[in-house]
């Protein structure tokens, strides 16, 4: 699944293809999006926002499609006619004179007013998004101490988006590396220190990994963005189990924590 950093790429993408043109085509699988196709038509898109993994296009006629890829969607950046059959429909098909995007199989698409969006279920849960260059590593350093996340091991709360917005499964082993603390550690538990150190850590591994975005030839689908990211990002700790850990003799050992695979050093992670 896209983390926050591949989310930020998809939204760039599409703002780089799609945005402020004249939409010449637009098509929704689901039979409740159907009335938008002919309203949309003609209108542009504003912007495309990627929150925490989420990602809202904004349309100029006052609405935004909400769209949230979860574990198998994806966008297709190609330009192709969308098949007329219903069953082989994209959820979404967006046109304009010179570009297309499709987003396959994602669970969640809906559309929204913009005024309203403040109202939306997912949104209104999001934790400060480790992406959003307004958050500070204060605002998770105070977080960390409170409820109702203090008593919460960190391996499970590094993936909660309703503590920070876009974290995600290879985030969380390179974000506990960086900070040099052990998984089953708890907020409760960590000095001042640590606690800042987990908030520098939260910050700074996924800005890195944005930064780090491909810089030769762009993939045609957001499922290539995740391969990107593990060349060009270069995991410390991440899928590493049985190498030497960068920072001591020690061995990386992987474990399925919260039911995914979390990699890290026992040596250094305390
Ligand atoms: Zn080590």
């Amino acid at each position: 699944m896209p983390e926050g950093p591949e989310t930020h790429y998809i939204a760039d993408r599409l703002n780089e293809l799609l945005a402020g043109q004249p939409l010449t085509e637009v098509r929704f699988s689901l039979p409740e999006l159907k009335k938008f196709e002919k309203s949309l038509k003609g209108h542009s898109i504003t912007d495309v926002e990627a929150r925490g993994k989420a990602l809202l296009t904004g349309f100029d006629n006052g609405l935004t499609l909400y769209t949230h890829s979860q574990l198998l969607g994806y966008w297709d950046f190609q330009h192709k006619t969308p098949p007329e059959s219903p069953e082989g429909l994209p959820r979404v098909y967006l046109a304009t004179r010179s570009a297309a995007a499709a987003l396959h199989i994602a669970p969640k698409v809906e559309m929204w007013k913009t005024q309203n969006l403040a109202a939306h279920p997912f949104l209104a849960k999001l934790g400060p998004d480790i992406l959003d260059p307004e958050v500070t590593a204060d605002d998770f350093t105070a977080r960390v101490h409170s409820a109702p996340f203090s008593r919460r091991k960190l391996a499970v709360l590094l993936l909660q988006q309703e503590f920070a917005a876009g974290m995600g499964n290879y985030l969380r082993s390179e974000v506990l590396y960086e900070a040099r603390l052990a998984p089953l550690r708890t907020g409760i538990s960590l000095g001042a220190k640590e606690a800042q150190a987990l908030a520098d850590a939260l910050l700074a591994v996924a800005r890195r990994s944005y930064r780090s975005k491909f810089k030769g030839a762009l993939p045609a689908s957001s499922k290539d963005y995740l391969a990107q990211t593990a060349k060009t990002f270069r995991f410390k700790v991440f899928e590493r189990e049985g190498y030497a850990c960068p920072s001591c003799d020690g061995k990386i050992v992987m474990e399925r924590l919260a039911s995914r695979r979390l990699y890290w050093c026992p040596h250094c992670q305390r």
